[in-house]
């Protein structure tokens, strides 16, 4: 399992482990959507395996989403007295619209380790 955490962090390809799913290596916030290659340099692997095949990805982000943000609740948890402050919300949003980029990518990763059979 964290091996293929690992490898879907290095933008492995799922087939191979030697190509490049991404053209760029910015895993993180990023001004420019980071785009994929179609297919691997190395073994020649369609990425996008059919029409649609990333909608599924969507969900993995969703569920990477909610991780984030419950993590980033607790960690605010320590700073704040109440349970649930108000002042929280403007922190969280920050949070996940700056972790936006690598949930899409990440996200899609994971789909394609889920798939690559
Ligand atoms: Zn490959």
């Amino acid at each position: 399992m964290l091996n293929l955490l690992k490898k879907s962090f290095n933008n492995e390809c799922p087939n191979c482990n030697k190509g490049k799913v991404f053209q760029t290596k910015v895993f993180f916030f990023s001004p420019k959507y980071s785009k994929m290659n179609k297919f691997c340099a190395s073994c020649h692997h369609k990425f996008q395996k059919e029409p649609g095949f990333f909608v599924g990805a969507m969900y993995v982000s969703y569920a990477l989403g909610i991780a984030e943000v419950l993590a980033t609740f607790f960690v605010l948890g320590l700073f704040f007295e109440k349970t649930f402050d108000l002042r929280m919300l403007p922190i969280i949003a920050t949070v996940i619209v700056l972790l936006t980029f690598f949930n899409v990518r990440f996200s899609r990763m994971i789909w394609m380790y889920l798939f690559k059979n």
